[in-house]
């Protein structure tokens, strides 16, 4: 059986204060079954890291990561920094990262590489635009990005790597995929990793992303190939994210 993951991506969003506030209303909360994570900018790793330290209830994840070890890249972050902050997981290949700053199937296969060099759970985020989907090409684009990896670093490397599922035209319009449509993507994306391994392809974790809300994330979450979610906009609401994460078990 697989442990539902909760994360939350706040993208380029908030202040010390905000995130302060957050953060404490979140660790009020208590356990949970599911796995709570995370993911603030860069410079609030450290405050968030602080926050945290006397609990176990909220796991903390980066952004993003650099696929190069050190040297001369301006404005970069290594794996080996993130080391120092208590960082669990790193969010790779956000379609965001994608579509804005360029980064390719090829850039996001080394950066899952620098991280599982080191102690990381990278969170391999893939999902078709709406053209794509348009186009019946669902599948063989999220094939395509999870090919990338497989050839770079085997299927193993999947034993050690979260999957979220974000379908590029569910992201912040508010326009979630329907629970069913979503199971259906994550079952072939499972499908896909078992024709490599089908242990892997039965104990990774595959996440959910798009638009996610306390009022949908019971539906999803009641999908036999959904393991959990990743929540942009609604994570940044701890009332709504912990409802959320209730959701979810
Ligand atoms: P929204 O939940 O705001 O649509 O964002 C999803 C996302 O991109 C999480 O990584």
């Amino acid at each position: 059986i697989r442990q539902k993951i909760v994360a939350g991506n706040w993208k380029m969003n908030g202040s010390t204060e905000s995130i302060t506030a957050l953060v404490t209303d979140l660790l009020k909360a208590g356990h949970s079954n599911s796995e709570v994570v995370v993911s603030p900018s860069f410079p609030y790793l450290h405050l968030v890291s602080t926050l945290c330290a006397q609990s176990d209830l909220v796991k903390l994840a980066a952004q993003n990561v650099s696929d190069k070890e050190s040297g001369a890249f301006t404005g970069e972050v290594s794996a080996s920094m993130l080391e120092d902050f208590g960082v669990k997981y790193v969010l790779v290949g956000h379609s965001e990262r994608r579509s804005l700053y360029g980064e390719t199937d090829d850039l996001v296969a080394l950066k899952i590489q620098s991280l599982l060099n080191k102690d990381f759970t990278p969170m391999f985020c893939i999902g078709e635009t709406l053209e794509e989907r348009e186009a019946g090409q669902t599948l063989a684009v999220c094939e395509r990005q999870i090919q990338a990896v497989l050839s770079l670093l085997g299927v193993e490397a999947f034993n050690r790597i979260v999957i979220a599922y974000e379908p590029v035209w569910a992201i912040g319009t508010g326009l979630s995929a329907t629970s069913e449509q979503a199971q259906e993507v994550h079952c072939g994306i499972r499908a896909f990793i078992a024709k490599s391994s089908n242990l892997v392809a039965q104990r990774v974790q595959i996440l959910y992303g798009g638009s996610v809300k306390a009022s949908t994330s019971r539906a999803l979450f009641a999908m036999p190939d959904i393991d959990g979610a990743l929540v942009g906009g609604a994570s940044l609401d701890a009332k709504e994210f912990l409802e959320i994460v209730k959701a979810a078990g």
